[in-house]
């Protein structure tokens, strides 16, 4: 038996009543398997006995003591006991606040173990959080005590309580899901001595090695079913052939018309991709490189040789602004080839829509550029064979699904400028299936970025007005549209701002916008009528403006790393030197200093990632999440990260010596795949 296939409920558990198996299914714990890896979030070290007059050097620690005697002082008013104990180093007190009842159980001579915070106060040694049992018959000291999550009703007691009798019950019964030669080979412990320590750990120094055999034990298993899923994706046949299928060649003389040299890196990716499609099975391919390094250059690639293949190619934005620029771009690139082009967006016309879902279904348009509306289900391709995604971090799972869920399999292009560390994109993704650019086209002046204090915007927009008077254009972001309280909002800046600059026509878009204002103010934007965009963080992604030379966001202190390195890159797209503003409230944190000042420094994406990551750990990576990393219950991946290198390892040795995983020593492997596919399934059926 695996662990995972402990299907029977809580309440089975000695000790486990309704009630309490009540209460554990609010935190997610049905049954015995999820109880058993309810692991410690920490835990107390109640096995060292500590001098009382060294206690407060601890957080918290367990002393062995004798009452020593009563006393009571006053506290908000109130009568309130104060038990003084004591041992050979010294006296401490236990202040009872609303606890005097705790008289009888501390009689006078009678000896304790008291895990307890204590504090130096006043010169006295005192603890008023502690917890204490008689040492003639205590369960809770001598050992190692878990820390669990809990959740409103439930103590600590009581889930140690739960968890303990299923270790006893279970632990011994449990087969080891990694095969004999990888625990061997990697040094690690095996599964029953491992979860029966990470909950009940002899010593301190037992807890380290538990808890790696079961994070490695968690990552092998993730990355052998990313390695394996890679795998069935090769193997599944797409509508994707290889070689032309004699309608006209369109890669080749395109990449010979483009008015500027491709950088090496555009060259050597776009090879990598349309090898890639060539390729039977199904591509899934992530194209990651910082703003403004041409990704949309190397998708256009893509989908030329997807039509010379005789596909069509479906391109999804995430918002219908960008929706509009891609169209806009790609139609001016794809001018004079013979390529028929459509639009479809969520807010279009009838009878423009029916007129667009005609055409793609009837095979006649080759491109099509839209949002998610994309893959609504009245959509229908003729034969679609290339979806590219454009900041795939912005699109859920989901949307995803709803792709294949037309039982079409398409290659997959999924582009990012939201740049995933290296070593965590390829847990998600194969080493052969990233594609990164990291260098970026010719001719651009980095960025310079200022850090400014509220309280001196003023010289910030002195410094705007120089650039608009050379002619230049500048953003201004806010994290509202509308005033709330304190803070200052898109719609009341439009009208401080266009007071400021009198002479500079200044703009306003903001989410709340009908569409064609949206398009209106963004066109304007673009072609100069207006000066000054002021926006909310619908400009935060693909808006390229190169005459637009300063970025200003107020407030900057609320915008994530990604978001602030995003809108930085709406500036510096053209030849001209480009400036980008954080303005930040004075009474800022130190925190959310030290976080712009991090962008200040850093202008490269890929470095910016790798320091949200030692930040803020990849929780935040909303990237892979989407693109489908699990929540890991035991492994960190702030931690983990070396373990993940060696599970990956580890989980190829196996899939290359046996891919269906059908030797002996590979059978409960087996079997813990199946349940985790199986559960994947069920989460899946969840979301529909
Ligand atoms: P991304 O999508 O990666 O943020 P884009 O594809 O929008 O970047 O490219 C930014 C700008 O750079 C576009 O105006 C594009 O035409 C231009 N560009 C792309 N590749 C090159 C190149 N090799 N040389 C010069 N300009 C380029
Ligand atoms: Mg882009």
């Amino acid at each position: 038996m695996i662990l995972t296939e402990l299907r029977q409920a809580t309440g089975t558990l000695r000790g486990v009543g309704e009630k309490r198996a009540h209460l554990l299914h609010r935190i997610g714990i049905e049954t015995v398997a999820d109880l058993l890896q309810h692991y410690p979030r920490t835990y107390e070290d109640r096995a060292t006995i500590v001098h009382v007059a060294e206690a407060p050097r601890f957080t918290a620690c367990a002393v062995r003591v004798s009452v020593v005697a009563h006393d009571f002082f006053i506290a908000r008013g109130k009568r309130t006991l104060k038990v003084v104990i004591g041992d050979e180093s010294g006296r401490a007190a236990l202040l009872c606040f609303g606890r005097n009842f705790l008289s009888r159980t501390f009689r006078v001579g009678r000896e304790f173990f008291v895990w307890g915070y204590f504090d130096l106060r006043r010169g006295e040694v005192q603890a008023s959080r502690f917890e204490a049992e008689p040492t003639e018959r205590a369960h809770g000291f001598g050992r190692i005590v878990p820390v669990y999550g809990l959740t409103e009703g439930l103590g600590q007691q009581a889930v140690r309580g739960a968890v303990e009798s299923a270790v006893e019950r279970f632990a011994s019964t449990l087969a080891d899901e990694l095969p004999a030669s990888t625990v061997e080979s990697h040094g690690l412990k095996d599964k029953r001595t491992a979860l029966g320590h990470v909950h009940r750990p002899p010593s301190m120094d037992a807890v380290v090695p538990a808890r790696r055999r079961l994070a490695f034990e968690e990552l092998f298993l993730f990355q052998l079913r990313v390695i394996q899923l890679a795998a069935e994706r090769r193997a599944r046949s797409t509508v994707a052939v290889s070689g032309r299928t004699g309608g006209p060649e369109l890669l080749h003389p395109f990449r010979g018309s483009l008015p500027f040299r491709l950088t090496d890196d555009q060259e050597r990716v776009i090879d990598e991709t349309v090898a890639d499609m060539e390729r039977p099975g199904q591509m899934v391919r992530l194209l990651q490189g910082d703003v403004g390094s041409g990704k949309t250059l190397v998708a256009v690639c893509a989908a030329l040789a997807a039509i010379e293949r005789g596909r069509q190619v479906a391109f999804m934005a995430p918002t219908e602004i960008l929706a509009r620029q891609h169209a806009r771009s790609i139609g001016r690139l794809l001018r004079d080839l013979p390529v028929t082009m459509a639009l479809v967006l969520g807010s279009m016309p009838a009878g423009q829509r029916r007129e667009a879902r005609r055409s793609l279904h009837a095979g006649e348009t080759n491109l099509i550029v839209g949002t998610h509306a994309l893959f609504s289900s009245d959509i229908a391709y003729a034969r679609l064979g290339l979806a590219v995604i454009d900041e795939q971090h912005r699109f859920g799972v989901a949307q995803r699904e709803a792709l294949t869920a037309k039982g079409l399999y398409p290659d997959v292009l999924l582009m990012s400028a939201t740049p995933i560390p290296r070593t965590l994109a390829l847990t998600v993704f194969g080493e052969s299936d990233v594609s990164t650019i990291s260098t970026m086209p010719p001719g651009r002046t980095p960025v310079r970025t200022h850090i400014t204090r509220q309280d001196a915007v003023e010289d910030v927009y002195r410094f705007v007005e120089r650039e608009l008077e050379r002619g230049r254009q500048a953003f201004f972001v806010y994290p509202r549209i509308d005033t709330s309280g304190d803070s200052r909002a898109a719609v009341d800046m439009h009208r401080v701002l266009q007071e400021r600059f009198p002479s500079h026509p200044v703009g306003l878009v903001h989410g709340r916008m009908a569409d064609d204002e949206v398009d209106a103010a963004m066109a304007a934007f673009g072609n100069g009528a207006t000066s000054v965009l002021v926006a909310t963080t619908v400009v935060e992604v693909g808006v390229d403006v190169p005459n637009a030379t300063c970025m200003v966001v107020d407030h900057a202190e609320r915008f994530g790393l990604a978001a602030l390195h995003q809108l930085r890159g709406r500036v510096g797209r053209g030849s001209h030197g480009s400036y980008c503003f954080l303005v930040y409230d004075p009474e800022l944190s130190d925190p959310a200093k030290e976080r712009l000042r991090i962008v200040f420094e850093t202008s490269d994406g890929f470095a910016l990632a790798e320091r949200d990551l030692d930040l803020r750990g990849p929780g935040d990576l909303t990237g892979l999440r989407q693109a489908g990393l699990p929540r890991f219950r035991i492994a960190d991946l702030r931690r983990d990260m070396d373990l993940m290198r060696e599970t990956r390892e580890a989980a190829r040795r196996v899939h290359e010596a046996d891919p269906a995983l059908l030797l002996p020593e590979h059978t409960t492997l087996r079997s813990a795949i199946e349940r985790a596919r199986q559960e994947d399934a069920s989460i899946a059926d969840h979301r529909r």
